[in-house]
Protein backbone atom coordinates (compact mmCIF):
# COMPACT_ATOMS: atom_id res chain seq x y z
CA UNK A 1 0.00 0.00 0.00
CA UNK A 2 1.74 3.15 -1.10
CA UNK A 3 -0.09 7.15 0.17
CA UNK A 4 -0.48 9.74 -2.24
CA UNK A 5 -0.72 13.10 -0.72
CA UNK A 6 -3.49 15.55 -2.51
CA UNK A 7 -2.93 18.80 -3.02
CA UNK A 8 -5.80 20.89 -2.91
CA UNK A 9 -4.65 24.16 -5.13
CA UNK A 10 -6.48 27.35 -4.77
CA UNK A 11 -8.85 27.96 -7.87
CA UNK A 12 -6.89 30.54 -10.54
CA UNK A 13 -9.15 30.51 -13.30
CA UNK A 14 -13.28 30.24 -13.42
CA UNK A 15 -16.02 31.09 -11.11
CA UNK A 16 -17.15 30.20 -7.71
CA UNK A 17 -20.40 27.49 -8.42
CA UNK A 18 -22.01 28.97 -5.61
CA UNK A 19 -24.97 31.45 -6.57
CA UNK A 20 -25.90 34.45 -5.62
CA UNK A 21 -29.02 33.01 -4.29
CA UNK A 22 -26.77 29.89 -2.24
CA UNK A 23 -24.86 33.05 -0.64
CA UNK A 24 -27.43 34.85 0.57
CA UNK A 25 -29.70 32.04 1.94
CA UNK A 26 -26.48 31.22 4.24
CA UNK A 27 -25.81 34.91 5.02
CA UNK A 28 -29.48 35.00 6.20
CA UNK A 29 -29.35 31.77 8.00
CA UNK A 30 -26.22 33.05 9.78
CA UNK A 31 -28.28 35.83 11.36
CA UNK A 32 -31.37 33.77 12.15
CA UNK A 33 -28.99 31.37 14.01
CA UNK A 34 -27.65 34.41 15.74
CA UNK A 35 -30.69 35.99 16.57
CA UNK A 36 -32.53 32.62 17.99
CA UNK A 37 -29.59 32.15 20.45
CA UNK A 38 -29.45 35.93 21.41
CA UNK A 39 -33.39 36.87 21.98
CA UNK A 40 -34.98 33.35 21.94
CA UNK A 41 -33.38 30.38 23.57
CA UNK A 42 -31.84 32.64 26.86
CA UNK A 43 -35.85 32.57 27.48
CA UNK A 44 -36.77 28.86 26.72
CA UNK A 45 -36.75 27.16 30.49
CA UNK A 46 -34.99 24.13 29.70
CA UNK A 47 -32.01 25.89 27.61
CA UNK A 48 -31.63 27.95 30.90
CA UNK A 49 -31.04 24.78 33.17
CA UNK A 50 -28.47 23.87 30.77
CA UNK A 51 -26.20 27.02 30.10
CA UNK A 52 -26.92 28.64 33.23
CA UNK A 53 -24.22 27.23 35.47
CA UNK A 54 -25.89 28.79 38.83
CA UNK A 55 -28.55 26.20 38.17
CA UNK A 56 -26.37 23.65 38.17
CA UNK A 57 -27.42 21.65 41.31
CA UNK A 58 -25.10 21.47 44.28
CA UNK A 59 -24.13 18.04 45.47
CA UNK A 60 -26.34 17.20 48.75
CA UNK A 61 -23.43 15.21 50.11
CA UNK A 62 -20.58 17.88 49.62
CA UNK A 63 -21.66 20.62 48.43
CA UNK A 64 -19.60 20.57 45.42
CA UNK A 65 -21.13 22.74 42.23
CA UNK A 66 -19.53 20.38 39.62
CA UNK A 67 -21.95 17.05 38.66
CA UNK A 68 -22.98 15.64 35.50
CA UNK A 69 -26.12 14.90 34.26
CA UNK A 70 -26.63 11.22 33.80
CA UNK A 71 -30.26 11.17 32.99
CA UNK A 72 -33.47 13.06 32.99
CA UNK A 73 -37.30 13.43 32.65
CA UNK A 74 -39.57 16.33 32.44
CA UNK A 75 -39.57 17.31 36.31
CA UNK A 76 -36.18 15.94 37.25
CA UNK A 77 -32.31 15.25 36.03
CA UNK A 78 -30.67 12.62 38.31
CA UNK A 79 -27.06 14.35 38.80
CA UNK A 80 -23.69 12.60 39.82
CA UNK A 81 -21.18 14.57 41.97
CA UNK A 82 -17.85 14.92 40.42
CA UNK A 83 -16.03 15.27 43.46
CA UNK A 84 -17.85 12.51 45.67
CA UNK A 85 -19.52 10.47 43.09
CA UNK A 86 -22.81 11.10 45.34
CA UNK A 87 -25.79 10.59 42.93
CA UNK A 88 -28.78 13.02 43.38
CA UNK A 89 -32.30 14.02 42.17
CA UNK A 90 -32.78 17.73 40.56
CA UNK A 91 -35.89 19.00 40.22
CA UNK A 92 -36.43 21.20 36.74
CA UNK A 93 -37.72 24.38 37.31
CA UNK A 94 -40.87 25.47 35.61
CA UNK A 95 -40.07 26.46 32.02
ZN1 LIG B 1 -20.41 15.58 46.26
Amino acid sequence: MTEFPIHFEDRRAGQSKISKREILKAMLNLLRVAFRRCFVLPWSGKYRQIVNPLAAAECKHCQSLHSMELARNDTLTRRKCLHCGYQFDQKLEAA
